[in-house]
C-alpha cells in the first residue's frame, strides 16, 4: 500500500496522475477535490478506482429489511426521530413471532438480508438477543442472513451486560451471529459526539469494539451519514480512521454512506442535494482506496442514489423497511424494478448479490 501524501499538491492533474498511478491520497488532497473538481473530474478518478475492483458496466444490490426491534433508547441523540424514553408511551419490544412475520415477508418478496437496529433498551438484557438470533439461526438456516446489531447496540449492550466488547461478540457469535456492521457511527470524531449524541459511544470506543468484533471473528462493515452540521474536515476524518482502520484489520467489507433526513428531529434542519451526496460518493471511493464495495443509499436517495454508480458506487440496498429513516422522512418503494430499471437505463447490468450463505430457490439471480 501507497504512503499517505504529505505534498501540498494543488492541481488536478498532479492528483489524477497519483490517482491513475495507484498512489493514495491525502487529506490535503481530499480537501482539494471537495473544493476545486469538477463534477466530471470527480466522476473520472471515482470510476478509475472502483475500475480497480469491479468491471465498468456491472452493479449488485439486496433486497433487504431493516427490523427496529425496539425503540425505546436512552442515548437521546438530538437527530433521532425515532426513539422513546422508557417512561414515553409509544416504546414497545417485537417479541420472536413479530420477528418471524417480518422474516417471513422479507423472504417472500425475494430478500435474504434483515438488518437489526433498535435503541439502547436498558429493559433488554443479553439473552433477548441470545435467544432471538439463535431462534432465528434455528428457523431458517442459511436461506436468510442477518446483520445482528450495530456497532453502536452492542458497545450498549456490552456495557450493560458488564461484559467486555470480546466477551460480548464471543457470546453472540455462539447465538449464531455472524455479522456486526457499523451502523450508527454517523460521523466520526469526538467533536461530533458531543455536539449531538453525548450518551452514545466515544470515537475511541467505538473503533475498540470493531476490533473487537473483526477479532472475534464476525463480519463487520463501514458506515457513514453526513448532512448534519458536519465540517469538511469532520468528513475528512471520519474517512480517514475508517481507512486506517481497514489498513490495520482488513476488516470492513463494505462501505456505505447515506444522508441525514432532519425532519422530526430535535436539530432539524434542510436536506443536503442529491448533487452534494454524489460528490462525496465520489470522494469516497478515491479516498477509500482500500475497500472495494462502496455503497450507494436507496433508502435516502430513492431511485436517484443509482447515480451514484457514476460517481464510484457499485452496489445498493432495495430496502423495504427502516422505522428509524422513515420516521425522520424516509420514503420506500416496493417497486423494485422500477428501481433497477434506473441503473440499465445508466447502462448497468444489476445483478443480485447474495449474502445469505445458502441460495435461496425464490430469489432470481
Ligand atoms: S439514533 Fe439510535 S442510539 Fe441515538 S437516540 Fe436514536 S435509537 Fe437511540
Amino acid at each position: 500500500m501507497s504512503q499517505i501524501a504529505t505534498s501540498t499538491t494543488t492541481t488536478f492533474s498532479e492528483i489524477a496522475g497519483k490517482v491513475t498511478e495507484g498512489s493514495r491520497i491525502g487529506r490535503d488532497e481530499a480537501r482539494w477535490l471537495w473544493s476545486n473538481a469538477s463534477d466530471e473530474e470527480l466522476r473520472s478518478l471515482a470510476a478509475m478506482v472502483r475500475g480497480r475492483f469491479h468491471a465498468p458496466a456491472t452493479c449488485t444490490y439486496m433486497v433487504m429489511r431493516i427490523i427496529n426491534y425496539t425503540n425505546v433508547c436512552v442515548a437521546q441523540c438530538d437527530y433521532c426521530a425515532f426513539y422513546k424514553l422508557p417512561s414515553q408511551d409509544g416504546g414497545y419490544v417485537l417479541s420472536q413471532e413479530d420477528v418471524f412475520a417480518k422474516l417471513d415477508e422479507l423472504l417472500a418478496l425475494g430478500g435474504d438480508l434483515a438488518a437489526f437496529n433498535g435503541g439502547f433498551n436498558p429493559h433488554l438484557p443479553l439473552s433477548y438477543y441470545c435467544e432471538l438470533f439463535a431462534a432465528i439461526r434455528a428457523r431458517y438456516g442459511d436461506g436468510l442472513e442477518f446483520y445482528a446489531l450495530t456497532i453502536a447496540e452492542f458497545m450498549y449492550l456490552a456495557d450493560h451486560a458488564k461484559l467486555s466488547y470480546s466477551e460480548a461478540a464471543a457470546r453472540l457469535k455462539d447465538a449464531g451471529v455472524r455479522w456486526i456492521t457499523g451502523g450508527g457511527s454517523e460521523i466520526l470524531t469526538e467533536e461530533f459526539r458531543a455536539r449531538h449524541s453525548k450518551f452514545k459511544y466515544t470515537v475511541a470506543q467505538y473503533f475498540e469494539a470493531q476490533r473487537a468484533i473483526v477479532e472475534a471473528g464476525l463480519k463487520t462493515t463501514a458506515t457513514m451519514v453526513i448532512g448534519f452540521d458536519e465540517s469538511l474536515e469532520e468528513r475528512l476524518e471520519h474517512l480517514e480512521r475508517t481507512r486506517q482502520f481497514q489498513d490495520e484489520t482488513g476488516g470492513l467489507a463494505s462501505f456505505l454512506c447515506w444522508t441525514f433526513k432532519p425532519y422530526f428531529t430535535q436539530i432539524g434542519g434542510i436536506e443536503i442535494t442529491t448533487a452534494e451526496y454524489l460528490r462525496h460518493l465520489a470522494l469516497c471511493r478515491i479516498y477509500l482506496d482500500n475497500i472495494p464495495r462502496i455503497r450507494t443509499s436507496v433508502l435516502t436517495q430513492n431511485e436517484q442514489a443509482l447515480g451514484g454508480l457514476n460517481y464510484g458506487a457499485d452496489d445498493f440496498d432495495l430496502p423495504i423497511e427502516d422505522e428509524v429513516t422513515q420516521k425522520a422522512g424516509a420514503t420506500i418503494s416496493l417497486d423494485f424494478e422500477r428501481i433497477l430499471n434506473y441503473a440499465r437505463e445508466l447502462g448497468y447490468t444489476p445483478t443480485y448479490r447474495h449474502v445469505s450463505l445458502g441460495q435461496p430457490p425464490w430469489v432470481e439471480v
